[in-house]
Order: structure tokens, then sequence, then C-alpha cells
């Protein structure tokens, strides 16, 4: 989505010294719109899930993990001292209208429930893969590196778990964000241990 107009200036220049450890260094600043930006779209696929519990427990299940992934990314955003304005918003509500949009027509897609619903659990985690391997591209500080790497290992998992329901179920789905080869490359890989 909008990480296709981020500059990728952080791919030069904000280098680490001998006497600068990374824990220290400050963060660029598209490091920080990438942090403020993946706390909302893990807040989109919690809140998402959250509406979609009655389709089934893979929808709670999931929801636990996108609570964890908030809250790493949150721990992110406390350890370097930045403005967290997700923690003040409620269940549906972004700061981003973008997300916001996007909330309110996944709800919408996945409110039939079955397959709809699966549909829209796929859809999220295949836009969560596309937007993190953006914004890993501007990092340069291995915490944050860790914690992108955790939770696209997490969102690996979550779109093996939904597209497998959704195709035992006699379902299809054909990517969005991520390309075929990519999308194949996961959900026919079986799941990876670790993350959370
Ligand atoms: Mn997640
Ligand atoms: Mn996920």
């Amino acid at each position: 989505m909008k990480w296709t107009t981020l500059p990728l200036l952080a791919l030069v220049g904000v280098g680490c010294t001998d006497t600068d450890p990374p824990s220290v260094s400050p963060l660029s600043s598209e490091e920080i719109a990438g942090l403020r930006f993946s706390r909302e779209e893990e807040k989109l696929a919690r809140d998402v899930y959250g509406d979609l519990t009655a389709s089934g427990p893979i929808f709670s299940n999931i929801q636990t993990s996108e609570q964890r992934h908030f809250d790493a990314i949150g721990g992110l955003l406390v350890a370097y001292g930045l403005d967290n304005p997700a923690e003040r918003l409620t269940a549906g509500e972004f700061k981003d209208p973008e997300l916001a949009a996007l909330y309110q027509d996944l709800v919408q897609r996945g409110a039939p429930g079955g397959l709809s619903a699966l549909g829209v659990g796929c859809t999220i985690e295949e836009l969560d893969l596309h937007d993190l391997a953006t914004a890993q591209m501007t990092v340069a500080h291995p915490d944050l590196e860790t914690v992108y790497d955790n939770l696209a290992l997490g969102s690996r998992n979550h779109l093996r778990a939904f597209y497998g329901n959704l195709t035992a179920g006699g379902g299809s789905y054909t990517p969005i964000w991520l390309d075929q080869a990519t999308f194949d490359a996961i959900v026919t890989t079986p799941k990876e241990q670790g993350g959370n």
C-alpha cells in the first residue's frame, strides 16, 4: 500500500559506528514511520479477527497472536521513546485513514463467515507480509529486524492456517498483495517453529 510511496533513504546514511551501538543510535524517520504503520496494521489484524470469532476458533487463536505482535511493536515504540497513538484507540479505530477504510471493508467481506471469513484472513496475512517486507527494506536496527522477522514468521504460519482451512472447506484464493509464486512457496511448505 503506502509503502511504495516511501523513499528508500534509510538504506544509506543510517549506519552505526563503533562508538555508537545500534541499540542506542536513533531511528531513522523511515524506521519510525514503519513502526507506527506496523503497529496499526497489527491492530487491524487483531480487530478484524476479533470481529470474526464466531466463524471458528482459528480467529480467536490468531487474534491472540496478533495481540502479541501489536505489543511487540508497542514495546519498540516505548523503548525508543516514541509516541504511541494506537494505545489510545479502541477496537476498529485507526489513525491511518487507509487502514480505517480497509478495516470496514474486511469486516464487511468476512461477515458472512465460513469461506468468506477465511478469505479475509488470507488477505490480511498476505498484506502483512507484503508490508513487512517493504518495512524491512528500510530497517537498520537489529532489534527492529528481529521483531519484524518474528512478525513475518507468524504471518506465514497464519496464512498457512487460513489457507489450509479455506481449501479444506472447498474454497480457493488468489493472492492480491503477494505474487503467486511467493504465495505458493508459503502455503505449500510446513508450519515454521518459533515466533509467536
Ligand atoms: Mn501479525
Ligand atoms: Mn497474522
